[in-house]
């Protein structure tokens, strides 16, 4: 084998829990797929892209690590979890914004509507969702957001398919 050469075997899972939506933290101009982000997450010493799919600005879905895979993107939950990431997330200024494509969020719901039927009991959240509630009152807020990811309310939006 070449040592050089990055090799990534799958650790299945057991349990599917949630489906974990993200993204990217680029800009809406960044045209950028799979092929990116697998780069980006080798580069910090993950074994292949972390995600499971990735969909784009134009809506395409590409597939990341295999579906049955445990993934590397939400940490503390990886073992229970399809990872999902839609392109984009930040505005010119670097900030969170919520700009994905209409594409983009229509073939969001049809991979969410697919992945559901196979993993009936798994609840669909975003990233922030799965931030530790330091309060402990039960409830995931704002002030207790580790992150922005995926730069929207996926619960109100989901209210609205
Ligand atoms: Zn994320």
């Amino acid at each position: 084998m070449n040592a050089t050469t990055a090799t990534y075997v799958p650790q299945y899972r057991t349990t599917t829990e949630f489906l974990v939506v993200h993204c990217s933290a680029t800009r809406p101009t960044q045209d950028i797929g799979v092929r990116e982000v697998t780069q980006w997450h080798r580069q910090r010493g993950f074994d292949t892209v972390g995600y499971h799919y990735v969909i784009r600005r134009n809506g395409e879905v590409e597939t990341g690590r295999p579906e049955t895979a445990i993934g590397a993107h939400v940490k503390g939950h990886n073992a229970q979890s399809v990872g999902i990431c839609l392109v984009g997330g930040i505005n010119a200024a670097g900030k969170p914004e919520s700009n994905f494509t209409q594409a983009q969020f229509e073939a969001l719901k049809e991979l969410l509507d697919q992945l559901q039927t196979r993993y009936p009991n798994a609840r669909i959240l975003g990233h922030r969702d799965l931030s530790p509630d330091k309060n402990g009152d039960g409830k995931i807020t704002p002030n207790e957001f580790i992150k922005a990811c995926p730069s929207f309310d996926i619960s109100t939006w989901l209210r609205t398919q």
